[in-house]
């Protein structure tokens, strides 16, 4: 069954052996997440190498997200594993411990001790467990908690209204940058931007690596959210990341933002990602709540091109379960979605040639209710374009680059299909596109589609030519 949204999986120890992520690949999964925050290089390395080894032998294309750390202040680790905190324990911040214990834990920021003072409110684990502090003492922080709440490895802690200074790209995710790219990633998420310019340092960063992986700005702090224009305009990508974002503005305040943040995201021609809790019951339960089967409906209603799993696929125990559960909330949300052309979108200033076949494509493929679109990309950019508008036609991303198969697989209603250029005669090379059509099972003879291609053939960014074709019509005869 076709899926328009897109699912997006992050990897964990419960998602890594080559059975379950056989499993995930089948259930639907797009893309993978690699998170920084956990793991070693050769976990993710092991990750990468599998995965694509997996997809190809499933004859999917999944691509490879790397979602760096950023200066998210974390606790250390536990000597023995996660430990639970009683209402109203003491619990101590300690700069200096090695390995946390039932009473205390150590810091990856050992600075935080400067940033907070009596009275602040601390939240950890995306606010499952909140401290007050009580009273600080030399590098010691002293936390009165207040439920009853599990900690484990690595939980961030954010302070209660934001403010917490740090640079978007420490140390650690300058070599993490250069690791995702000797990984041959083909997104990397920056965690905590605060404007454009922590993103033309990842993009920069990144192309001095030798690596052209999209980049995605992780819209989870206040400032974000006011430089959003200038955020949207440097990066490739954005993930509503409700996780940190809720902490920061308050919960109730997300819902609302989610729905500007797609919206704008997608008049920037920018591609979005809703994540964080989207099924989290399901870490531990085989079926998800009402209230996460209409998070995700509304999220894919919002128009957002994918929806992530965290923790429920990385370290849960029903992963697969979680991500047929997802497929099947999508595709019925899908249905319902009402199909009409944004004419505000019209109004929309565009100067490039290949943007403007775009979108007479789509209008086209809207009006005269086509099958299918076809796009001969080399960047995969012009199948951006077509999608950032729900015309009800899937468009097919026709590449003989295996680079844009994979960046193209977050894209909302867009399918990669592999193809190889050995025609530049256009109507050989059409031929082949509705080979290629029909050998997917996308159309069938006597349909009707609309096929865009650059000419001359083979370069990128050169979209400029547009025809409609009946399939099965007009054949070379060979
Ligand atoms: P994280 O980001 O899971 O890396 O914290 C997502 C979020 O904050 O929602
Ligand atoms: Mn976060």
């Amino acid at each position: 069954m076709q899926r328009s949204t897109k699912i997006v999986a992050t990897l964990g120890p419960a998602s890594s052996s080559r059975e379950r992520l056989m499993e995930l690949v089948k259930a639907g999964i797009d893309v993978v997440r690699l998170n920084f925050s956990h793991g070693t290089v050769e976990d993710h390395r092991a990750r990468v190498e599998l995965l694509r080894d997996v997809a190809h032998e499933a004859g999917r294309t999944v691509g490879v997200m790397a979602d760096l750390q950023g200066p998210k202040i974390r606790i250390g680790k536990f000597e023995k594993g996660p430990i639970t905190l009683a209402p109203g324990q003491m619990f101590l911040l300690d700069a200096e411990c090695k390995l946390g214990t039932a009473e205390r834990v150590g810091l990856d920021y050992p600075e935080l001790v400067e940033d907070v003072k009596t009275g602040d409110v601390l939240l950890l684990n995306d606010g499952a467990c909140i401290f007050d502090i009580e009273r600080i003492e030399g590098k010691v922080i002293y936390c009165r908690n207040r439920h009853e709440a599990v900690l484990s490895n690595n939980k961030g802690i954010n302070k209660q209204g934001g403010g917490l200074s740090a640079p978007a790209l420490t140390p650690k995710d300058m070599a993490d940058i250069k690791t995702a790219s000797s990984l041959g990633v083909d997104y990397v998420a920056v965690s905590f931007p605060k404007n454009g310019s922590d993103m033309r340092l990842a993009k920069l960063l990144l192309q001095a690596e030798g690596s052209d992986a999209l980049v995605i700005a992780k819209i989870e702090r206040v400032e974000a959210i006011a430089n959003l224009e200038d955020i949207l305009n440097a990066t490739d990508g954005v993930m509503v990341a409700r996780g940190d974002l809720a902490v920061e503005v308050g919960d109730a305040a997300v819902p609302a933002l989610q729905k500007r943040i797609i919206r704008t995201a997608r008049e920037h021609n920018r591609f979005v990602i809703t994540a964080t809790q989207m099924m989290e019951s399901m870490i531990s339960s085989p079926v998800p709540t009402r209230a996460e089967v209409s998070d995700v409906a509304n999220a894919v209603l919002d128009g957002t091109d994918a929806v992530m799993l965290s923790a429920e696929t990385a370290s849960g125990q029903y992963p697969v379960a979680t991500v047929e559960s997802m497929v099947r909330i999508c595709v019925e949300a899908e249905k319902t979605q009402e199909v009409t052309l944004d004419t505000h979108f019209m109004n929309r200033v565009f100067t490039r040639i290949d943007q403007a076949i775009a979108s007479a494509a789509l209008w086209t493929a809207f009006h005269l209710k086509v099958k299918a679109i076809a796009t001969l990309t080399e960047s995969g950019s012009t199948t951006l374009w077509m999608s950032r508008l729900n015309c009800g036609v899937p468009i097919y991303a026709l590449t003989p680059k295996i680079r844009t198969r994979y960046r193209v697989s977050i894209f909302r209603d867009v399918y990669p299909l592999l193809t190889t250029y050995v025609a530049t005669d256009r109507d050989e090379l059409l031929f082949q596109a509705e080979e290629i059509l029909l050998k997917a099972g996308a159309v069938e003879n006597g349909d009707l589609i609309v096929l865009t291609i650059g000419e001359p053939i083979g370069q990128a960014g050169g979209t400029n030519t547009m025809k409609l074709v009946r399939v099965g019509e007009h054949r070379l005869v060979k």
